[in-house]
């Protein structure tokens, strides 16, 4: 009897002490703030440039989208959950160049690439050149937690997609009208890409993207683009590619990049900012101004970043006339923007 009493009273201490632990790891979790920013693509967009349905639209997804991601964020959820959930919703609409509506290559096909990387251990996963994947986030996600390689393109991705079960969508339910008569309009001028420089109206570039921070403290970025309208030869942006596109590291920052992706690349954009925040004790934004309004100014390469530090503050900072991008802040504060003359951060 007494041998069950002391084993009923060590059984109840174990319990106790599990609960107190419980509610202790969920009160930290619950002090730790919390932000979410995304973005629709940088360039030259001008209020001329939209009808005001379609910036109504534009705006409306925007903040679907990040309201869906934050919802997640505050539930206690991850921050890999809550860029996926914003992400897929963006590639959802055809509003921006991602999943449905995303640009078309030379050959009139949607061509897409992905990539999502967590900020807790730096896993990261990315897929390019990607035909028929109905949202390539979940792909590069399956990537990232599902096997031993960071980086898949072309059939072989899609192979894998396949035996991941991730779902596919045939050539028309991709390509808009949009995006059909901006191929013609593209290819009639002779033009190899849309980006400002080209002068080709309603020139920008609206990849989408998000960072975020949750409860526990970790940062998560994902980046999905169908890359540049006209594009050749297999050619694949900063987009899917760490450390240009997209980058996270729980100790410095998370950084979405969007913009012209050939200088992304060879600035290593993302990479570059957390570098700066990690070695020259830079704060985000100072390490988003100096590499995106001046060396890649310097360099000629038009575009924009969203990039967080691990105590939430954020930044949506662009060269260009535009950025689609919306945030929530560590205060619950929602900011939805298009123009370079909308105050935001
Ligand atoms: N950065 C993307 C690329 O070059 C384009 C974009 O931002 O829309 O593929």
């Amino acid at each position: 009897m007494n041998k069950h009493r002391t084993l009923f009273r060590i059984g109840l201490g174990h319990w106790t002490g599990l609960l107190l632990w419980a509610l202790t790891a969920t009160a930290a979790m619950a002090d730790n703030p919390i932000a979410i920013a995304i973005h629709g693509g940088a360039g030259t967009i001008r209020q001329s440039d939209l009808s005001s349905a379609q910036e109504a639209s534009i705006r409306a997804d925007l903040e679907a989208a990040v309201k869906a991601g934050y919802a997640i964020l505050e539930a206690g959820g991850s921050s890999t959950d809550a860029v996926l959930k914003a992400i897929t919703l963006l590639e959802d609409s055809p509003n921006f160049n991602a999943g449905k509506g995303a640009v078309l290559n030379q050959e009139g096909n949607v061509e897409l690439d992905a990539s999502i990387m967590r900020g807790q251990d730096r896993n990261a996963g990315a897929i390019a050149g990607v035909f028929g994947v109905k949202n390539p986030i979940l792909l590069a996600h399956k990537v990232m937690t599902d096997s031993e390689h960071v980086l898949l393109s072309g059939q072989g991705a899609e192979t894998f997609a396949r035996l991941r079960g991730i779902q596919f969508e045939n050539a028309d339910y991709f390509k808009t009208p949009y995006r059909i008569e901006q191929l013609k309009q593209l290819q009639a001028s002779g033009q190899a890409r849309t980006t400002p420089a080209d002068g080709y109206p309603h020139a920008w570039f609206s990849t989408v993207g998000t960072v975020a921070l949750d409860k526990r403290g970790s940062l998560a970025a994902g980046t999905s683009t169908g890359g540049t309208a006209n594009k050749r030869w297999g050619r694949i942006g900063d987009s899917p590619i760490v450390g240009a596109g997209t980058y996270a590291d729980d100790r410095y920052c998370a950084v979405s990049a969007t913009g012209h992706g050939e200088f992304f690349i060879r600035a290593a954009v993302a990479h570059d900012i957390c570098a700066r925040v990690a070695y020259q004790q830079l704060t985000i934004q100072q390490a988003v101004e100096q590499v995106i309004k001046q060396d890649m100014v310097k360099m000629g390469g038009d575009g924009g970043v969203i990039a967080m530090a691990p105590n939430g503050e954020l930044t949506m900072t662009f060269n260009t006339a535009g950025m689609y991008r919306a945030a929530i802040d560590t205060a619950g504060q929602l900011t939805v923007a298009i123009y370079a003359d909308e105050q935001t951060r």
